[in-house]
């Protein structure tokens, strides 16, 4: 339930809430909203103590939250929740532009590419240093010595750091190196690696399993905010489907549906969501038109010999060739493709 503060309701009379909201044995997360203060009571039999704490001091109402995720919903937050970290902003009016290799495969074509999508106007890097792949045979990534490379690259370009984290027993680890701390479609439903990246202070992009339902996606992210980091966008990236010309289906719906369940940013990958570079542009253009607050796109120096996904990877002129384009339409949908200005980017 939510306990909605009145406005104008004292520092003191939230604090006296929130203490009565966890003597109940309830968790409080308190939100700020730009009138007023809501503190949404989690945990099981909540609803049993709606009468008693409507009768505190500086309380409007107490409401139940209808959707079965909690402190993601709307409901609680009516506001767009802007998440930034480092050069990234996404949410509300800001449109981040992440992108990469799928792997990190090397110091020299982890640079180039950095250097390259910074150029062409990317707000951030990615790059998989812990990959989660389909068949044991194939490239796990370069781990410890991938985050470093990451490390690197944003020390030179100023490009906050997107990365996967594959274990809870990674976490620590790869938190000392990422601005953001990616959980993969395989891993939307592991839990303990949600609980794990809610306890660090690193914002999150959390995207949707290839055969989850969105209200699964959203209670996965629920994991997260419960467990006390606020930062997660959510990422579609394709659902899996009968059809067989592309390697998922990329169900643009999902963005302007999870604008109205949620505040959290939504962001696409148009990359794994149609597994053909002659497919990636379209659908990232087709993502910023439907409100998407951000992308996450692969690419490479040269495709062909990539480690991973080279058949989804864009060429560096393809990138910037797309960028353009992308500009044109997130100005056309009263949006801005733009790096987090609070963040100290070298030029
Ligand atoms: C990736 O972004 O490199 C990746 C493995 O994506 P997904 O988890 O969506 O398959
Ligand atoms: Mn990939």
């Amino acid at each position: 339930m939510i306990v909605v503060m009145k406005r104008g309701a004292t520092p003191e009379q939230i604090e006296h809430m929130i203490q009565r909201v966890e003597a109940l044995g309830l968790k409080a997360h308190p939100i700020q909203g730009t009138e007023r203060t809501v503190i949404a009571a989690i945990g099981e039999k909540r609803d049993e103590h709606r009468t008693s704490l409507e009768s505190g001091p500086g309380v409007d109402e107490v409401v139940p939250i209808l959707a079965p995720y909690k402190v993601a919903s709307r409901e609680v937050k009516p506001e767009p929740t802007v998440i930034r970290a480092g050069s990234l902003a996404v949410g509300n009016s800001h449109v981040g532009m992440i992108a990469g290799p799928c792997s990190v495969e090397s110091l020299e074509q982890t640079m180039a590419t950095a250097r390259a999508v910074k150029k062409a106007g990317a707000t951030a890097l990615r790059g998989g240093a812990f990959k989660p792949r389909t068949s044991p045979y194939s490239f796990q990534g370069l781990k410890e010595e991938g985050l470093k490379i990451l490390a690197a690259a944003r020390e030179e370009t100023g490009l906050a750091v997107v990365t996967e984290v594959v274990a809870p027993s990674d976490v620590e680890l790869v938190a000392d190196y990422a601005d953001v701390l990616q959980i993969g479609a395989r891993n939307m439903q592991n839990y303990p690696l949600l609980e794990a990246v809610g306890e660090v202070d690193r914002a999150v992009l959390l995207k949707r399993g290839p055969s989850a339902t969105i209200d699964e996606l959203l209670l996965a992210a629920e994991y997260i905010l419960n467990a006390g980091n606020p930062n997660v966008m959510l990422c579609e990236r394709g659902i899996r489907t009968f059809e067989a010309h592309t390697r998922f289906t990329l169900p643009l719906a999902t963005v302007p549906y999870l604008h109205e369940r949620t505040h959290l940013p939504v962001l696409v990958d148009p990359s794994h969501g149609t597994g053909h570079t002659a497919l990636v542009a379209p659908m990232a253009y087709a993502a910023i038109a439907a409100g998407a607050d951000g992308l996450i796109v692969e690419v490479h120096p040269d495709p062909e010999s990539a480690k991973s996904d080279g058949y989804q990877s864009l060429t560096f002129d393809q990138f910037a060739q797309m960028m353009a384009q992308c500009h044109r339409i997130a100005a056309a949908v009263g949006r801005k493709i733009a790096a987090n200005e609070a963040a100290d980017i070298q030029a």
